[in-house]
Parts: structure tokens; sequence; C-alpha cells
């Protein structure tokens, strides 16, 4: 059913007061910010959860709207200072985490939140939010595949790239732990798919 057709019904009040969880994990370079800019734009109430992060900016990334950046330091304090909902060390010496203030404001707000974690950090997600939260995989058709999207992109050096890779298998192992899986060959099929699926949670 279309946002439009809800509009005027009970239904669209439903996604608009309760606030939910949406984790979306997959290996880096499998389509998963696409897929979630795509979903943001959809009218569904979401709001993008901010994670802190120890890496450094890269591209056009900017503190506070893809995530706030942290020194490695900060980071560490704020673990001692139990700031986190969950944190990992995703890459060698490079820390992210879920701020705990950050999602409780959002929820309170009243926004659906949308989370991009790694694939331990979903599942952490997951299990303190339980029947609230949606996890969702993105995956992508093959290494293959990955690794010519990873170089297209052209934010990362060879070497930050064969980290990602080598990450890829293990994390495509944690895909079964997940709500849904979305296969992410055509991306129209795979943006289309997200979406009913998310409607259709958000409207349980
Ligand atoms: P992630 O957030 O999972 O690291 P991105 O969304 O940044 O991945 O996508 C990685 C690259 O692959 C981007 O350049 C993006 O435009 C491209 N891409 C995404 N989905 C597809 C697809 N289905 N087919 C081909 N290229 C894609
Ligand atoms: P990138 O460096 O490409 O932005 O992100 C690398 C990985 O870190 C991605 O798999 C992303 O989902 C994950 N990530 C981003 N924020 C968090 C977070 O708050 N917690 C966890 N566990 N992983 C995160």
């Amino acid at each position: 059913m279309s946002w439009n057709k809800l509009k005027s019904s009970a239904q669209r009040n439903v996604i608009l007061m309760k606030g939910k969880l949406i984790i979306i994990s997959a290996p880096s370079g499998s389509g998963k910010s696409t897929i979630i800019n795509y979903l943001m734009q959809q009218g569904l109430n979401l709001a993008f959860s901010i994670s802190a992060t120890s890496r450094p900016p890269r591209g056009t990334e900017q503190n506070g709207v893809e995530y706030i950046f942290l020194s490695p330091e900060e980071f560490q304090q704020r673990i001692a200072e139990e700031q986190f909902l969950e944190y990992e060390e995703v890459y060698p010496g490079r820390f992210y985490g879920t701020l705990k203030d950050q999602v409780e404001q959002q929820l309170e707000a009243g926004y659906n939140v949308v989370f991009d974690v790694d694939v331990k950090g979903g599942c952490r997600i997951k299990e303190y939010y339980g029947e609230r939260a949606l996890s969702l995989f993105i995956q992508p058709p093959s290494i293959e595949a990955l690794r010519s999207r990873l170089n297209g992109r052209g934010t990362d050096s060879a070497e930050v790239i064969e980290d990602r890779i080598a990450r890829a298998e293990y994390e495509l192992s944690f895909a079964p732990q997940f709500d849904v899986v979305v296969i992410n060959d055509q991306l129209e099929d795979a943006q289309k798919e997200a979406h009913k699926v998310l409607q259709e949670f958000l409207l349980r």
C-alpha cells in the first residue's frame, strides 16, 4: 500500500506514534547506505541513528551528520563512562558505537530509528529491543561484486578495501541471525523489497 493511501487512515497514526527500531547491517560495499538513503525519503518517519566512531571523516563527511567523530582517546573515555548501547572495533583500531542518549532521544521524539551498524552490533540491538526492532541484512550477490562496488565508490585506499573484503565472509555468516535478508543485486528491486518489508513492520 502506498503512503498516500495510508494518509487519511488510522494506520498512518500507528506509524507516526510508535517509535520502532530498524537495524540494517551488511558487509561494507553491499549498498547499505544507498538503500538507507532511499528508505529515508519514503515518508516513513525515519530518523538515522548517528553513531560515534574513532575513524577519521572521509570524503564530504561532516561531524554530527554521518557520524560523531571522536579521537581514539575520546572514544575510550565514553566506553569507560558506559555511554554506549553497543560498540565494536569493526576494523583494527577503528571503533564504532551507538550512543544510548542519541537513540532514546530519537525514540522519545516519536521517530522510527534506523541503525547502520556492523553485524555484531545489529544482533546486540535486536536482542536488547526484541519485537520493537526489525533486523535487516543486505547481502551482496558475490564477493567480487563487493570488491567492484568498493573500487567504484572510490572512497577507500586499496589497503582499506582489502580489510573490508577480508571481513566480508565473516559478516556474511551472520545473515541467518537477521529477521530478513535482502539480496542487493539489482538496486531498484532491493530498494522496493526493503521498502515493503519496512512498511509491513511499521504497521504491525
Ligand atoms: P555500503 O554502505 O554498504 O558500504 P554503499 O551504499 O556505499 O555501500 O554502496 C557501495 C557502492 O556500490 C556505491 O558506489 C553504490 O553506488 C554502489 N551500489 C549500490 N548498490 C548497487 C547495486 N545494486 N549495483 C551496483 N552498484 C551498487
Ligand atoms: P564505514 O567506515 O564504512 O562508515 O562503516 C564501517 C562499518 O561500521 C559498517 O559496517 C557500519 O555498519 C559499522 N558501524 C557504523 N556505526 C556503527 C555502530 O554504531 N556500531 C557498530 N557495531 N557498527 C557500526
